[in-house]
């Protein structure tokens, strides 16, 4: 019986040369093209904007996690002082061929409540002193059982939110408008200034930089909905923290 040759492996194994050859090629030019902009990008942004970023981001997240659930919510209710709204979800079921949730609709076509969704702020929750809080999300499901509360934002500070409609009370965190049918969300976060100094506080609540004390909205000719100012100094004065406020309007879907 002849002896089975073994294959000259020469033509595989210069495959995989190549191709290895290629992919060092590959990694070592997206090293060289793309580790220096990325490098470079991210020092930059250390050291301006890591203050103003935390904020927004802060911010931006109840923002971005609330927009999809009000928008498909059954029914909401806020509580009376504007610090909590819960959203009726419609009943959802997972689509393998979309990969998501989709609503259901029950045999006479429509839709039936589901998950409770609840956001709400709550001051002081880490028993700090602090005037600030933070916004909470907790589910509901369907069938009454409670999921742990998740953080959403922390430092949040709803007495510098903008004053509402030019008014002298601070808008409510949540807002809804059974008219237009939309909740207005409003944020107000401050990120304490990395560049506040060795001995300043540096996670307390934002202040003056000047006298420590705390600070205020107040409302001018040139800003109906408040400047944030010093509760002792006004306006001529460099506060502890960015202070970032957003205020969204978001509609209401379903019915
Ligand atoms: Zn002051």
């Amino acid at each position: 019986m002849a002896a089975r040759t073994p294959r000259p492996s020469s033509r595989p194994s210069r495959g995989a040369a190549i191709a290895e050859c290629l992919m060092a090629m590959t990694v070592s030019a997206l090293i060289l093209s793309v580790i220096p902009a990325f490098y470079v990008t991210s020092v930059k942004l250390w050291q301006r904007d890591t203050g103003r970023l935390g904020a927004v981001a802060q911010a931006n997240i109840v923002l971005y996690r609330m927009q999809d659930e009000i928008r498909n919510a059954r029914r909401t209710v806020l509580s009376s002082d504007g610090t909590s709204v819960t959203l009726v979800l419609p009943t959802q079921a997972y689509d393998s061929s979309l990969g998501r949730k989709v609503n259901v609709l029950n045999a006479s076509g429509s839709l039936t409540d589901g998950d409770q969704i609840r956001y709400y702020f709550a001051l002081d929750p880490h028993g700090t002193g602090s005037t600030g809080g933070a916004v909470y999300r907790r589910v509901t499901y369907a069938g009454g059982t409670q999921a742990p509360a998740q953080l959403v934002a922390d430092r949040v500070y709803p007495h510098l939110n903008p004053r509402a409609s030019g008014g002298s009370t601070p808008a409510p965190v949540f807002a809804y408008d059974a008219t237009l049918r939309t909740i207005t969300v409003t944020i107000t976060t401050a990120e304490p200034k990395p560049g506040t100094g060795t001995f300043a506080p540096r996670e307390g609540d934002p202040q003056c930089r000047r006298c420590r004390a705390p600070l205020v909205r107040v409302p001018t000719l040139e800003h109906l909905e408040g400047e944030v100012q010093c509760s002792q100094c006004g306006s001529e004065v460099e506060p502890t923290a960015e202070v970032v406020s957003y205020q969204s309007k978001l509609l209401l879907r379903n019915l």
